[in-house]
């Protein structure tokens, strides 16, 4: 398969101090004791054309960071962001205008994601017109196909976005996102926020437009159930760092990082219905003060002596499966 997009060693600080000064000093090395929260820590992924790729893990560990940068959102603070075989950071104006169609990114909450004071109708047509995808005389059919596609129809075109249920909104975010003819769509706890119904209706919607427009998906959720049975392959992040990545069978039939171990068996089952599910030992530690060595080791019931002061490497463990741990 076609690489599509591709992250190498990347890190991403937020500064808690918005001081520019000392914001500038730190990244010169120069010690001024800012408080820093290292959202991603040498954080690496492939996507492949075509490809549903799963990225799960515990609220807080930087999914939505890293979709934020490959959706051109935010900037990696050090790392590489690759498209295409470009890097977005040597992209001319003209080609980060074409990444801005390329990728879009589809949001939890679709009521805060719409403009409340804009109609439907100007929602989706104001980037695909504003950016010459669409002309002016195309509008209606342009609007009325894509409302079609995403289950709505033309009676929506005039209304406000308040007018609407949670699942139509999503539609409408769909078709927002579909409007400027994406290649790839990252979805950021999209149907986190729907009723479990209503979740069945956009999962299916999610992937009857990937037939139909050819898309490629990074699909960010901490619902492993709904990973399992969407994605084609998986990533496990934990602070910042992603720790196993496998196709989605391998992941969940094979997990080898004892971090995903735990995540698997906290997700629950119908034959388990009596079972008592044990959650992860400890609060997930703080991104400004990251534990030393494996960053998952004052929750690891397996760890190491060296683990507490290692970091582990990340190794192929059967072709495509990667983890990070010393014990694989
Ligand atoms: Fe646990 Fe050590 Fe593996 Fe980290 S490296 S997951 S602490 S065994």
């Amino acid at each position: 398969m076609k690489r599509l997009a591709e992250g190498r060693g990347l890190h991403k600080i937020f500064y808690r101090n918005n001081d520019f000064l000392a914001r500038t000093l730190d990244k010169l090395g120069i010690p001024v004791g800012i408080e820093k929260v290292h959202a991603l820590n040498d954080a690496g992924f492939e996507l492949y054309k075509g490809e549903v790729l799963g990225l799960a893990g515990e609220s807080g560990c930087g999914k939505s960071t890293l979709g934020r940068i490959i959706a051109g959102i935010n900037r990696p603070t050090a790392g590489q962001m690759i498209y295409k075989g470009k890097s977005i950071q040597q992209m001319d104006k003209a080609e980060k205008k074409r990444f801005g169609c390329q990728v879009q990114m589809i949001f939890q909450d679709p009521f805060s994601s719409l403009n409340p004071r804009m109609r439907i109708g100007s929602i989706i047509s104001q980037a695909p017109l504003k950016m010459g995808i669409w002309k002016a005389h195309e509008k209606t059919d342009r609007l009325e196909a894509l409302l079609r596609s995403t289950g709505l129809d033309m009676s929506c075109v005039d209304r406000y976005p308040h007018q609407f249920s949670g699942g139509q909104r999503q539609r409408i975010g769909i078709a927002r996102a579909l409007a400027v003819n994406p290649e790839c769509i990252v979805c950021d706890e999209s149907v986190a926020a729907l009723d479990v119904s209503i979740q069945a209706q956009i999962i299916n919607l999610f992937m009857a437009l990937k037939q139909q427009y050819q898309l490629s998906y990074l699909f960010i959720s901490h619902d492993l159930g709904v990973v399992r049975h969407i994605c084609d392959r998986v990533m496990i992040m934990y602070l910042g760092k992603i720790v196993e990545s496998a196709s989605t069978r391998d992941l969940f039939d094979n997990p080898c990082h004892p971090y995903t171990e735990v995540l698997l068996q906290a997700v629950p089952r119908l034959k388990n219905r009596h079972h008592q599910y044990a959650p992860i030992h400890g609060e997930p530690p703080s991104p400004i003060n990251p534990p030393t060595g494996c960053h998952f080791h004052p929750r690891c019931k397996k760890a190491l002596t060296k683990c507490a002061t290692l970091a582990p490497e990340r190794r192929e463990i059967t072709p495509g499966h990667f983890a990070s741990c010393h014990l694989v």
